[in-house]
């Protein structure tokens, strides 16, 4: 309703010359979950330092500007920048995913807690997903299921395990003082980590329709794709 009384006037007003539109995240989630904004003509803002500039909802760039940092020896830059990114991608994907964190009137959430909750919540997907695809004797799911928790397994085990990559991100105040040696570890696991949630063709992240007792786990442009009903 809220988008509808937004989107009307706009349209009265500016009839076919409305193009852009800046929106806050609810606004703007919005408008990309229901299909009115496809992936690629939206860009979300989540933060802006002076030391980063804007930090983009835009992996590629993100990671392609963490390198960039890093080859310049600018360890602390790359830090703050891994840092908002996974802030704003870690409560995204937690919303997306209906990953189950405690509720905080005031929004504070810590960053570890909602990582947490979101690789806890893909793997109780996946075996939902792996459940369903055995009811209907769906035997290529099965084995893309089985491909996407080998490769969860493994990343949740490079370096020292799920724990490490949680206490990094709890601990990212001390990334700053890392050699670059020891953050680009860092950056890699978390890269791999975000990848998983992602679609490699449309690159928008996953999601559940419906959020409320969701059938599917899909991207926007439906090429990832798992049902979670079972038969
Ligand atoms: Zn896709």
């Amino acid at each position: 309703m809220g988008v509808c009384l937004y989107l009307a006037p706009m349209k009265r007003v500016l009839g076919n010359n409305f193009t852009f539109a800046v929106l806050d995240d609810v606004w703007a989630r919005q408008l990309r979950t229901e299909g009115i904004v496809g992936a690629k003509s939206a860009v979300a803002f989540h933060t802006w330092t002076v030391e980063t500039g804007p930090v983009l909802d835009e992996i590629a760039e993100v990671w392609d500007q963490i390198d960039a940092d890093l080859a310049k020896n600018e360890v602390p830059t790359a830090a703050g920048r891994l840092r908002r990114h996974l802030e704003y991608v870690a409560a995204d994907l937690a919303d997306e995913l209906g990953a189950k964190v405690s509720f905080r009137a005031d929004g504070g959430y810590d960053m570890g807690l909602l990582l947490s909750a979101v690789i806890g919540r893909q793997g109780e997907l996946l075996k939902a997903a792996a459940k369903a695809a055995k009811s209907w004797g769906n035997k290529e799911q099965t084995d893309k299921i089985e491909a996407l928790q080998k490769a969860r397994t493994e990343i949740l085990a490079t370096q020292n395990g799920e724990q490490w990559i949680i206490n990094k991100a709890v601990h990212y105040n001390e990334w700053a003082d890392l050699s670059k040696n020891d953050f680009k570890p860092v950056v890699a696991v978390f890269k791999q980590l975000l990848q998983q949630f992602r679609c490699e063709k449309c690159n928008s992240w996953l999601s559940l329709t419906p959020r409320h007792d969701p059938v599917d786990l899909r991207c926007a442009c439906g090429a990832f794709h798992l049902n979670l009903k079972e038969k």
